[in-house]
């Protein structure tokens, strides 16, 4: 049926520990010292590479020589030997911030080829600069928590955290991130999940096809129903968007009709994160081991007229919820290639052409009568 090769599990699963840290007034301003030198090296790095941009953005690809990571690192280097406030921060989180501007011309590039124009990235004002990390973990002291306590530098030294909960204990730490929000301080842990021991005792094992009627559809006939939560909120976003547009010259009333916009908003996204991990949650208590369809969640929500819906199901999130869900108990998520799984028959192989409309799926060979997404989730379960 599969190609047993391209049945994939997710090598990386990464997970992100967020924890509210509690400088002392000391600490704080070295944070901040941090924070501030790191915006002026992004900048500067920013404008180099903007600078060599104008004067290459006209010569053919093959021959443009532009600046490049690893050119800015010894840069860093070589001013790092003179320059007092960068002898200040680690070596490390400098190179981190390189790192972000060549991410972010990445992009600026990437979206030249893709003719999507994306303009050049921006300088960071004050404020808008808020964390810096360290992207590798050293041996010895560094990041580890004790009496609610974090070791971070020599200079920062020990921080009060409050280590709410425990990081799991089949992973590797990979950066270490502080952020700074509003006037709180927190540290986030990245994680890689590493594959846990191969479990005897998995039994339970289902194919999931994702819908938009049901968000999610059981190999074992279970419907799981779509609360399209933003087609719901749809009426009061557009009372929000009127409202906006009619105060056009009240800057203070338009300032409020902006704030309502954005409650609104983040409210549907509560909405639907909740939903999900309710969702999610249930399926990897339920079942051992799960096959999806791994779509090309991407491009099907960019270039269709059902993209707001599309997105509002969130697909994409979803099989990433279960990915790590599944790798903390021990239990195995894999994603089967596309293929045109609703026009297989999940008993006989055969091809049976169907349009969107066709809600049942009736074989001619086998006899075989179904719901069409349960048909089609069943065709996922390879074992
Ligand atoms: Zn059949």
């Amino acid at each position: 049926m599969f190609q047993k090769s391209k049945i994939k599990r997710k090598n990386k699963v990464y997970l992100s520990y967020k924890y509210r840290m509690y400088p002392t007034p000391r600490q704080k301003k070295i944070l901040y010292e941090t924070i501030e030198t790191c915006r002026r090296v992004y900048n500067d790095a920013l404008l180099d590479r903007r600078e060599n941009w104008e004067k290459v953005k006209h010569q053919e690809k093959e021959v443009r020589q532009t600046i490049s990571y690893v050119d800015q690192v010894k840069g860093i280097i070589d001013k790092r030997k003179t320059n007092w406030w960068l002898q200040r921060v680690e070596a490390q989180v400098l190179n981190d911030v390189l790192n972000r501007v060549r991410k972010a011309y990445e992009k600026f590039i990437s979206s030249l080829i893709n003719n999507v124009p994306h303009g050049l990235p921006n300088l960071k004002k004050k404020g808008d600069y808020k964390s810096f990390t360290y992207p590798s973990m050293k041996k010895g002291r560094f990041g580890k928590v004790s009496n609610n306590k974090v070791f971070l530098s020599r200079r920062i030294g020990e921080v009060k955290i409050r280590y709410h909960r425990e990081l799991p204990d089949n992973c590797k730490v990979k950066t270490l991130t502080v952020v700074k929000k509003l006037n709180e301080w927190y540290l986030i842990y990245k994680v890689e999940l590493l594959k846990p021991d191969e479990r005897s005792d998995l039994k339970i094992c289902v194919g999931l096809d994702f819908g938009l009627t049901s968000l999610v559809t059981l190999s074992n006939g279970q419907h799981i129903s779509n609360p399209a939560f933003i087609i719901q909120a749809y009426h009061k976003l557009k009372k929000t968007i009127t409202r906006y547009q009619r105060k056009e010259k009240d800057l203070k009333n338009r300032r409020k009709a902006t704030l309502e916009f954005l409650k609104v908003k983040q409210k549907v996204q509560h909405q639907r994160d909740d939903y999900r991990h309710k969702v999610t949650r249930a399926i990897i208590n339920a079942c051992d081991v799960v096959f999806y369809e791994g779509l090309h969640f991407f491009n099907l929500g960019k270039n269709t007229h059902m993209n707001i819906h599309i997105s509002d199901a969130g697909w994409g999130t979803i099989a990433r919820m279960l990915e790590y869900k599944a790798r903390l108990e021990g239990k195995m998520v894999f994603s089967v290639p596309p293929q045109n799984s609703s026009q297989l028959c999940s008993f006989c192989d055969t091809k049976i052409p169907k349009t969107v409309e066709v809600k049942i799926h009736k074989c001619y060979v086998c006899g075989l009568e179904m719901d069409r997404d349960e048909n089609a989730s069943r065709t996922t379960v390879t074992y």
